[in-house]
Parts: C-alpha cells; sequence; structure tokens
C-alpha cells in the first residue's frame, strides 16, 4: 500500500500574505490533491513579538480567496511548546543534545571572532563534554543539538537534486532557549514527524535549514520527509520582488479586481510548467502537477501577464 501524502503550508503570522507564500501555499494544496492526499495548515506562531492576530486571519481569507482549503482545523504552533520540549527530553537522555550554559557575552565573542577571521559565525562546542557539577547553579542552560562533527549531511531535495552539507559547517544548534522556550528548527521537525507530514514542499531559503532539521530527525530517530525547495520569485527584471513589481499581499490582488482562478493559474505557473500550455483550469493543474517538474531557477512574476491572463477568465 502507498502511503497517503501529506503536505502542510506553514506561515509565521508576521505579515500578510504575500505572493511567494500563495504559491507555496499553492503547490502544497495542487500535490496535495494530485496526490488525493491532505494539506495541512500550520501557524508558526512561536515569536510571540512578531506574530499577530490581524496577520492570522490575513492568511486565512487570502487562501480562503483563493480557494485553497485545508484539511482539519488549522494547527496553531505555539500551543505545542509542551510536546517540544518533551522531544528534547527524550534527546538529552539519549545525550543526542545537551546544556550549554555559554553567556551572551561568550556567544558574541564567539561571533566576533569568526567576524574578524571571515568565517560565518559558529558555536565551538565548549559545553559539549563537561560533567553536570560545572553547572552553574546561577543560570539557566540553553539545550543544544550534539551535531555530528564528522562526515556530511545529505538532503535528497525532489527539486534541488542531491544536496551535501560537511558537518564541520554546522554547529550544535540551539533547540531550546534558556527561557525554555523551543526554536522554530526544533519546532518544525517535531510538528512535521506528529503530523504525519510526508513531503516538505516550501521556499529554496529553506534549504540550509533542511540540513539542520535532518540532523534533528536523526538525533530523535525518525525518518525525514521528502524535500521540495522551490525556487524564489523575482521581479520581472530579475531582481528581488518589490512591491512596485507585485510582492503585495493577496488582498491587494483582490482589490484590485484579478480572479482567484486568473491568479492560481498564473501562480502555478511560477515555477512550474506544463509544457507550453498558457491557460488551464484548476482541474487540469491538480492533474499534471508533480513536484517534480518544478525548475530550478527563480521564477519571474510579471503583472502584464497576470492582467492578460485576468482577460481569459
Ligand atoms: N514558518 C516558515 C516561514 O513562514 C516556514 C517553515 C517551513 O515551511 O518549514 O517561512
Amino acid at each position: 500500500m502507498t502511503e497517503t501524502v501529506v503536505t502542510r503550508f506553514a506561515p509565521s503570522p508576521t505579515g500578510f500574505l504575500h505572493i511567494g507564500g500563495a504559491r507555496t501555499a499553492l503547490f502544497n494544496w495542487l500535490y496535495a490533491k494530485a496526490q488525493g492526499g491532505k494539506m495541512l495548515l500550520r501557524i508558526e506562531d512561536t515569536d510571540r513579538a512578531r506574530s499577530t492576530d490581524e496577520a492570522i486571519d490575513a492568511i486565512l481569507d487570502g487562501l480562503k480567496w483563493l480557494g485553497l482549503d485545508w484539511d482539519g482545523d488549522p494547527i496553531f504552533q505555539f500551543a505545542r511548546a509542551g510536546r517540544h520540549r518533551e522531544a528534547v527530553e527524550q534527546m538529552l537522555a539519549s545525550g543526542r543534545a545537551y546544556r550549554c550554559y555559554a553567556t551572551a557575552q561568550e556567544l558574541e565573542e564567539m561571533r566576533a571572532t569568526a567576524m574578524a577571521e571571515g568565517r560565518p559565525p559558529r558555536y565551538d562546542g565548549r559545553w559539549r563534554d563537561r560533567p553536570a557539577s560545572d553547572a552553574p547553579a546561577d543560570r539557566a542552560p540553553a539545550i543544544r543539538l550534539r551535531a555530528p562533527q564528522e562526515g556530511e549531511t545529505v538532503v535528497d531535495d525532489l527539486v534541488q537534486g542531491r544536496v551535501v552539507i560537511p558537518n564541520k559547517d554546522l554547529d550544535d544548534l540551539v533547540l531550546l532557549r534558556s527561557d525554555g522556550t523551543p526554536t522554530y528548527m526544533l519546532a518544525v521537525v517535531v510538528d512535521d514527524h506528529d503530523m504525519g507530514v510526508t513531503h516538505v514542499i516550501r521556499g529554496v531559503d529553506h534549504l540550509t535549514n533542511a540540513a539542520r532539521q535532518t540532523q534533528i530527525y536523526e538525533a530523535l530517530g525518525w525518518s525525514v520527509p521528502k524535500m521540495a525547495h522551490i525556487p524564489l520569485i523575482h521581479g520581472p527584471d530579475g531582481a528581488k520582488l518589490s512591491k512596485r513589481h507585485g510582492a503585495l499581499g493577496v488582498e491587494a490582488y483582490r482589490e484590485m479586481g484579478f480572479l482567484p482562478a486568473a491568479v492560481r493559474n498564473y501562480l502555478a505557473r511560477l515555477g512550474w510548467s506544463h509544457g507550453d500550455d498558457e491557460i488551464f483550469s484548476t482541474e487540469q493543474a491538480i492533474e499534471w502537477f508533480d513536484v517534480g517538474q518544478i525548475g530550478r531557477s527563480a521564477a519571474r512574476f510579471d503583472m502584464a501577464k497576470l492582467s492578460n491572463l485576468n482577460g481569459h477568465y
């Protein structure tokens, strides 16, 4: 029996649903539909200072307007912090994580030395092997992953191909901050595992995170979901997408009079193609869509093309 495909869209509610996020949601939705699977919606609200209710509403409204539905209720990541801590307890017990008492000043010194030597900042592992008796009584520890130091971490990406990162380039990342809050890197792994996510489809800006998350999966003895890191969306001039060229919230497109079917059709074509077909229905996109056909080069967003397409709907 083949397993049921489970994808997820996992926005951080720190702003509106922009066009890149809408395309990520669409690809997750299309793939789930194409495979007879499910798409979950996980609101990654662990950054308490930057997450807002307005942003949550804007994301839900934007998805609804685009006609992208999700299975079950939205999952709020912050509510699962207890479960994230439980996973850390498991790693502490198996020796795959350790308590780090480095002070902010020590970390800053490590960063400054690295910068002066022209290399990326890196935690030097100074608490990896210290006995519990060295623990200062006046300070709460952060919990770090005991990352492998030899060999390499491999991400077999459905879009980017085989990505190999030498382990010496990945330091012992923080899993729990000293105030007990889980980091994004940990929360994503625990949530994707617990929710049975089979395919992680997201922007290529998360590719280095994928290697670090792979190390966390391995430390927990869990299998890694399939990954598909999709190219970024640039402006028509090939530069980073600016507001003038379309980096707007989905609601701005609604207000400009674009039709959801046209926006769906246009977004589906950003990074994915089906022969020379430019205009197709959502049913056709579902029938044809496959993550393996997503290209690697950055897609170019062109408002004129979207307007043109809108005229066909
Ligand atoms: N919450 C992350 C973001 O909005 C995405 C995390 C993920 O897809 O793994 O960039």
